[in-house]
């Protein structure tokens, strides 16, 4: 890993200064890129904006900035990009500040004051090394104040024609994995929370780890159209299995689902009228497990764990409690009621119902080992 200090000034650094919005912001001559494409972190409000041009002006220092070598003569910010960028906007007539109660545009100051920013030096550290060692260095960055996100370190750390076409397809607003997935799952793009999920699926998928052994494995491939075809086909097998959506299907770990039952078959006419009917079961308390109840059913006889099925209310148990006198029907020992606790006695997977009449109190022990539970 090599670490290497280096003062840039202000101008050198304006040099070619574009915003191209969602295609990236670039300056020092095109060889800086201040945000990659497809990457948008918060940004500044005027104030903290303000408060830079300020601390420039008067030629105090600013923290130092790491940029990270991505290629021959390439950067990008890793730490320092909303200092620069309040700057560069600075630069470019996007804000006025105050200077003794009046307002002041760029183009408006003072010869000292312009020369002032212009030569203010920037303290960068430019560092460059292997992808492992560098992910390591900038988490410790990153924990010293940097508001990354950890795909968005990532990104920083594997760059390539890979990362450029995962983008295209799980960064972008409007991109083709939002549009695709935007009914079933929560995440947004430009703060990499898409291409994170699909990672962290095909990652379970194949049996890897960690995404960045899949990124690093990845990184020099031409495109990215394993990861996008994996992604596809979960939601694709999804509408598949699950023909009527329902609001209930958002947030929950599809990719995941998929992973663990795709291989399974399952008739969607079937599906169609069971996620009806347990959405119109009142003891069904936890609609969201419904699907993964659905799927895993016939093979997991806890399954109705899922659903939150509704228990007795404490009336309930407490009728049956008397009617019983305080004896457990399965092992005939008598017990207080705060040693028991209530049971369907029909399971609600046979169609029980959580209602006085199929309630009874068994001793914690039978309860226990009672397999039928639901
Ligand atoms: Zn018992």
């Amino acid at each position: 890993m090599k670490i290497e200090p280096k003062q840039i000034k202000v101008k050198d650094i304006f040099d070619g200064y574009v915003d191209n919005d969602d295609d990236g912001v670039f300056a020092y001559g095109g060889k800086l890129a201040i945000r990659p494409a497809y990457q948008r972190n918060y940004v500044y409000n005027n104030v903290q904006a303000e408060s830079v041009i300020q601390t420039v002006l008067k030629g105090f220092p600013l923290n130092i900035m790491y940029w990270v070598k991505v290629g021959d003569n390439q950067y990008e910010i890793l730490d320092g990009q909303q200092r620069t960028l309040s700057v560069m906007q600075y630069l470019d007539h996007k804000f006025s500040i105050l200077l003794d109660g009046k307002k002041y545009y760029w183009d408006a100051l003072p010869d000292d004051k312009y020369d002032a920013i212009m030569n203010y030096e920037f303290m960068i550290y430019i560092c460059e090394g292997e992808e492992s060692e560098k992910l390591e260095w900038f988490r410790v960055v990153n924990i010293a104040g940097v508001k990354l996100t950890d795909q968005e370190l990532l990104n920083s750390v594997y760059t390539g024609e890979w990362l450029s076409d995962a983008k295209r397809y799980f960064s972008k607003r409007n991109c083709a994995a939002k549009k695709l997935s935007d009914r079933y799952i929560t995440g947004d793009p430009n703060r990499q929370e898409l291409l994170e999920k699909a990672l962290k699926g095909i990652c379970e998928y194949q049996g890897i780890k960690e995404i960045s052994e899949y990124m690093a494995k990845h990184k020099s491939d031409a495109d990215a159209n394993e990861l996008w075809q994996y992604f596809q086909d979960v939601f694709h097998w999804v509408e598949k299995i699950f023909p009527k959506h329902y609001p209930s299907m958002k947030g929950l770990d599809w990719l995941h689902l998929y992973n663990k039952y795709h291989h399974n078959s399952y008739n969607s006419s079937v599906m169609i009228a069971e996620v009806k009917k347990l959405h119109e079961d009142e003891d069904v308390q936890k609609k969201k497990g419904i699907y993964e109840y659905l799927l895993c059913k016939d093979t997991d006889p806890y399954a109705g764990r899922l659903l939150s099925i509704r228990a007795f209310d404490k009336r309930d148990k407490m009728a049956a409690y008397t009617k019983q006198d305080g004896i457990c029907p399965i092992c005939k020992q008598h017990f207080n009621y705060e040693e028991m606790e209530g049971d369907h006695i029909i399971p609600w997977s046979k169609g029980g119902k959580t209602v006085p009449e199929n309630c009874q109190m068994l001793c914690k022990d039978c309860n226990g080992k009672k397999t039928d539970k639901y």
